[in-house]
């Protein structure tokens, strides 16, 4: 078991995205996708800090409910899936949203997030929207030299075969069987290896199927910085259990939820429970709570717990013609098991640790903007500096506790002489560095250096041996 520390700090009520956003621009956490063309819609690329963010919320989540557990099996499972899997879950018939057109602008929305469903939002003219259609969210792609355009099933496409005879080839055709999705959850890639996981490892109910990855979901209107993207990262738990024993296992998961939001360091009181009414569940859903944090976008979903029954499971079974029972050992007692499903994103419980974490105050008369994340978070444990970078004897002894530093904490301690020592501060800060290590002429005589704190900004001499 793990224990929980609770340590909240309030959080600043006021924060706003574009102060989020700016920041993780400016200091090389996050960049628009393909932004040197102009940007592609929905896509996000990480730098350095933000890799080092995500990788250790990620590892968080591995050390919780992976390494530190004896009944989760992880599995890594390909993003592209034979089709049948998204017809037996039904994703291909369902995973829809409402699309709606604007007669005038030709602008395509959203219908059920539209402030006003009577308004165009792109050229503000009234009453232009037809009937709202369903649009499928799932990327579509061919596997294999199949042609590509749906139009032409069956047959070349349009001109192909007149261009193909000049190149002495076959004009490509389109196969339907070559039809594959980017998956747009991680959990069916779960579910398919289910069996493989039980006939390898003969687990005990209850036990869980873990995984984290990417995803891909073609959102008609990405929006709010990471939080709505069309190509994002989820972790995924199915935990397996006796029908008759779902409610301990739910309740389980309730609490180990909460358990992670404690590590992430959000407030207890910016994450509300959400019971999800049975109109508004998945049609497979016997109970969902979302959990939803209050972003400076409003309160949204974190992330999402449902009682799946047995649902995936069953629909293997009955499309794939393989058992899927499970049979309690000793006994001949045979079931479908039951799924809870903790359901995390990785961009929308990054962003609340950033919320979460974003405080501004004043030092010395100027406004200082920092990031108080819990120590265990910061892309950077410790920054180390020479307090001035043209005394040789002062680098080379920075050196060498930077040096001895990084051997303790591989990958977190990076060495910064940029600018005066009051510059390195701010920076530091903004990054969320919990401590600062200053070697000076005084380091010289006694070994002793300034360690500086992030959140309160007092300073402390230790020796070095202290601090490694
Ligand atoms: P929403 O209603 O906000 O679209 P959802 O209910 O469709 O979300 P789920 O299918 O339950 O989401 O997915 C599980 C989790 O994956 C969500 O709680 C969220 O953390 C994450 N997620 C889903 N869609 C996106 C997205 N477009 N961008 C980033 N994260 C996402």
């Amino acid at each position: 078991m793990f224990v929980v520390v609770i340590q909240y700090t309030h959080m600043n009520p006021e924060v706003k995205l574009e102060d989020i956003v700016s920041l993780a621009k400016r200091r090389g956490f996050i960049w628009q996708g393909s932004e040197v063309y102009g940007g592609l819609r929905g896509t996000w690329d990480y730098g350095p800090l933000g890799v080092a963010l995500k990788r250790n919320i990620m590892n968080l989540w591995w050390q919780m409910f992976v390494d530190e557990r004896d009944d989760m099996y992880p599995v890594d499972a390909a993003i592209l899936m034979n089709q049948k899997v998204w017809q037996a879950s039904g994703h291909v018939d369902t995973f829809t949203d409402p699309l709606v057109e604007c007669s005038n602008c030709r602008g395509r929305f959203r219908a059920d997030k539209l402030d006003d469903p009577n308004k165009c939002p792109t050229c503000g003219k009234e009453g232009t929207f037809g009937e709202a259609k369903q649009f499928n969210m799932m990327f579509k792609t061919f596997v294999g030299p199949s042609g590509q355009n749906e139009l032409t099933i069956g047959e070349p496409m349009e001109g192909a075969e007149d261009a193909a005879k000049l190149e002495g080839m076959h004009a490509m055709t389109y196969d339907p069987n070559a039809i594959s999705y980017l998956r747009p959850e991680t959990a069916q890639g779960i579910f398919t290896n289910y069996k493989n996981v039980v006939d390898s490892f003969y687990p005990n109910l209850p036990f869980g199927i873990a995984q984290q990855g990417k995803a891909f979901r073609n959102e008609i209107s990405p929006r709010d910085f990471v939080f709505r993207s069309r190509e994002f990262e989820q972790m995924e738990i199915e935990y397996f259990v006796h029908p008759d024993a779902w409610q301990e296992s739910f309740e389980h998961w309730v609490d180990q939820c909460k358990a992670f939001f404690d590590k992430l360091g959000l407030p207890a009181d910016s994450v509300h429970e959400l019971e999800v009414p049975e109109d508004d569940r998945a049609h497979y859903s016997k109970r969902t709570i979302d959990f939803e944090f209050d972003y400076p976008i409003g309160r949204e979903e974190l992330m999402g717990l449902a009682y799946r029954t047995d649902f995936d499971l069953k629909n293997i079974h009955e499309n794939s013609g393989k058992n899927m029972e499970y049979t309690v050992k000793g006994t001949n007692e045979r079931f479908i098991p039951h799924v809870i499903e903790p359901s995390f994103g990785v961009e929308r419980a990054l962003m609340a640790v950033l919320v979460s974490a974003y405080r501004e105050d004043e030092q010395n008369g100027e406004k200082r903007t920092y990031l108080a994340l819990p120590e265990h978070l910061a892309p950077v444990r410790y920054a180390v500096s020479p307090l001035l970078k043209n005394k040789p004897e002062l680098v080379e002894k920075a050196r060498e506790v930077y040096r001895e530093l990084s051997k303790k904490h591989p990958g977190r301690v990076m060495w910064d002489d940029n600018g005066n020592i009051g510059k390195r501060y701010r920076r530091q800060d903004e990054i969320g560095t919990p401590e600062c290590v200053v070697i000076d002429f005084d380091t010289l005589e006694d070994d002793t250096v300034t360690i500086r704190d992030r959140d309160t900004t007092e300073q402390r001499r230790i020796s070095i041996e202290e601090v490694i």
